[in-house]
């Protein structure tokens, strides 16, 4: 059976805990970055650590020409895949929008909107019985800001995700018939270092007391929900988003 699940951005954070938690259900595990190499490589090692096969691939998804690299050497190496999580996503500084530059709004939406959609389609045109292929699964992260806004902090981060949020639910919709399932998981507040990216290296502590849970999750938890989604167990379930937010 194709085991064979694509993670963008999974050099850390929660796509490198989504790669581990699915390397130990049995998926062999194709690891996207950008820059970060060194990280791509241990987190590839720990994949076949489990036992699983592993591959490490840079590309940049806010680039078409280097997504369709990426799906390119996917294919001459293992062949067509059954798995895909649109993880790679970046947040900017705080600011209001009546401060932001349009270079950092076109990057916003480049990376977490046009990435992912990019991503999706190559995944579709082999995953799909339209296409000639056998099925697969594909989750996306979203974010519970796609539902509060981040009005003062990152609007544009917000409205992005609130796009993917449409999407997974009008690509499930699209491609229900075609063996192809499409969820979302909106994280809330996670221990990684997507907040230093973004000048705030503390914010996941700092945030914990707004949480009902009175705490930050972690990676390794929303990695949990992810691998559900991609599993047999969810084949009854698309077009849905599932909060891993303690609450918020
Ligand atoms: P992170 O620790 O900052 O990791 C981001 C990953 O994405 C890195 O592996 C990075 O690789 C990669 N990446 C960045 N830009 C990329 C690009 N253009 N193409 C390919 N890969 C790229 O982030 P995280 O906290 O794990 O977040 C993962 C996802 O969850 C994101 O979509 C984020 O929006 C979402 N999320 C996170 C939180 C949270 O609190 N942490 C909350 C809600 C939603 P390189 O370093 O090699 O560039």
């Amino acid at each position: 059976m194709n085991r064979t699940l694509l993670i963008t951005g999974a050099s850390r954070g929660i796509g490198a805990a989504t790669a581990r938690a699915a390397a130990a259900r049995g998926w062999d595990v194709a690891i996207n970055y950008t820059h970060a190499a060194d990280a791509a490589q241990a987190v590839a090692a720990e994949v076949r650590a489990l036992g699983r096969r592993a591959l490490v691939l840079q590309a940049d998804v806010a680039d078409e020409a280097q997504v369709l690299a990426l799906f390119a050497a996917l294919d001459r190496e293992w062949g067509p895949l059954a798995g895909l999580v649109n993880n790679a996503g970046v947040v900017d500084v705080a600011a209001r929008l009546d401060e932001m530059s349009a270079a950092r709004i076109q990057r916003m939406f480049a990376i977490n909107v046009f990435g992912t959609l990019w991503c999706a389609r190559e995944a579709v045109r082999r995953m799909s019985t339209r296409h000639g292929g056998a099925g697969g699964a594909i989750v996306n992260l979203s974010s519970v800001a796609a539902r509060l806004g981040a009005p003062g902090q990152y609007l544009d981060y917000a409205a992005a995700k609130g796009a993917i949020d449409t999407f997974t639910l009008g690509l499930a919709r699209e491609v229900a018939t075609e063996g192809v399932r499409v969820n979302a998981v909106r994280p809330g507040i996670i221990e990684t270092e997507i907040h230093a990216s973004g000048g705030q290296p503390g914010r996941a502590q700092q945030m914990a007391p707004s949480v009902p849970m009175q705490r930050a999750g972690t990676a390794d938890e929303v990695a949990a929900a992810i691998v559900w989604l991609l599993s047999d167990e969810a084949s009854y379930t698309t077009g849905t988003t599932i909060d891993v937010s303690g609450g918020r």
